[in-house]
């Protein structure tokens, strides 16, 4: 009984990062403040590390190996490497392997490595603390990027790398701006806990702090705040049901640098084959997730007979939305099929395709509106029936 509560033994190369780092960060950044002194120079050079190695965390590491949320020119996959090997968060291989994990088995204590089930402070950190089973590297998931010769060279080259990221470079900028000591504390010390913590903050805070409008059914959350701090990862709970778009947050509104980086490398040629979940899909799941939230309200309230045939009917909508949605699919499937075995070459058969799609993509468009004045719809109701649960009050 006692043995099972034995934790596992420290990770001490870990500890000496993520707990040493922050400790020298805490003392050495003031201190040197106070005596010496910082300039504009060190604080911009440091800001500019800290958003490079954070999104190419975001942009490469995250959407580009660990979900193929698009394409990237190796060149772009060549800058990922280098500067994400500057965050100093392992090797793309083993950070996109172990984030995989965290994506198929989301709240497994048992399998997923940073589950938020466990507690924010192990979801946060404590989780690479110690050398737990759920740590145990499993590259089965990752066999792609095992075939992808950048991050094969950058997972052998990984300690001389990060090194030279973390400190070559910031000495190297010391020595050209007169004061390796400061430069070096900022740009490389600093930024680099700073940049640990905002990240890190993705695994934590975005499982517990938030809104869950897409799905219930795991602890991601959406949350703009946060958003800000992680280069727009804080639509968590949009991301972890639509994991392969390469945007988090959606709305042309919502902060999210890392799809804006994205798309601006697709404009100049160094991404292509953007991913994005179609307007349908996504209001489907808002819609999926309200529904469900609205029978559980109504179920546990006594009365409200006309309230809950109204909602059933509603769903009942819903389905048959889904259901005309799912037949449009497959006809436009198969129409893109005939196009493409060269069946509609003469000119009379390209007109009357061309007419038919439209067609098609009319219908697809009046479904995605239907479903928006559904939610709209849904909305009213349950705002009638928290009226009347006032009143019962
Ligand atoms: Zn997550
Ligand atoms: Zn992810």
């Amino acid at each position: 009984m006692k043995q099972a509560q034995i934790k596992p033994p420290f990770n001490r190369v870990n500890l000496a990062i993520f707990v040493g780092l922050p400790i020298a960060a805490l003392i050495l950044v003031p201190l040197w403040g106070i005596y010496q002194g910082y300039d504009t120079f060190q604080w911009l050079w440091a800001l500019a590390f800290l958003y490079l190695n954070g999104m190419s965390i975001t942009g490469g590491y995250h959407r580009l190996w660990a979900h193929r949320a698009y394409n990237a020119h190796p060149a772009l996959k060549w800058f990922f490497a280098f500067w994400g090997a500057g965050a100093l968060q392992n090797s793309i291989l083993i950070w996109a392997s172990d984030h995989r994990r965290h994506h198929r088995h989301v709240d497994d204590n048992v399998k997923d490595p940073y589950s938020a089930g466990r507690g924010l402070w192990f979801s946060h950190m404590g989780w690479m603390l110690r050398q737990y089973r759920s740590n145990t590297p499993d590259l089965s998931n990752a066999k792609d990027l095992q075939r992808d010769p950048v991050v094969m060279w950058q997972h052998e080259h990984y300690v001389v790398l990060t090194t030279f990221m973390n400190l070559g470079l910031p000495v190297l900028l010391g020595i050209w701006h007169g004061d390796i000591i400061g430069t070096v504390l900022l740009v490389g010390l600093l930024r680099l806990v700073v940049n640990h913590h905002v990240t890190f903050f993705i695994n934590s805070l975005a499982h517990f702090w938030g809104k869950r409008p897409y799905t219930e059914t795991n602890s991601a959350r959406d949350n703009g705040f946060l958003a800000f701090l992680t280069y727009g990862e804080g639509y968590h709970n949009y991301h972890h049901i639509f994991q392969t778009d390469y945007r988090n947050g959606i709305r042309w509104w919502q902060w999210d640098p890392t799809k804006w980086m994205i798309a601006l490398c697709g404009r100049v040629g160094l991404a292509s084959n953007l991913n994005r979940v179609s307007n349908f899909k996504i209001q489907r799941a808002i819609l999926d997730t309200a529904f469900s939230r609205a029978r559980s309200e109504m179920a546990e309230a006594e009365g409200n007979e006309s309230l809950k045939d109204m909602l059933d009917r509603e769903y009942q909508l819903f389905t048959d939305f889904i259901n005309q949605w799912t037949a449009l699919r497959a006809e436009s499937y198969e129409r893109t099929r005939e196009q493409l075995s060269g069946a509609l070459e003469e000119k009379k058969h390209h007109l009357q395709s061309k007419w038919e799609n439209a067609a098609l993509h009319t219908q697809f468009k009046t479904l995605e509106y239907s479903l928006k004045m559904q939610r709209k719809r849904l909305g009213l109701l349950m705002e009638q029936f928290n009226c009347h649960q006032a009143q019962m009050a």
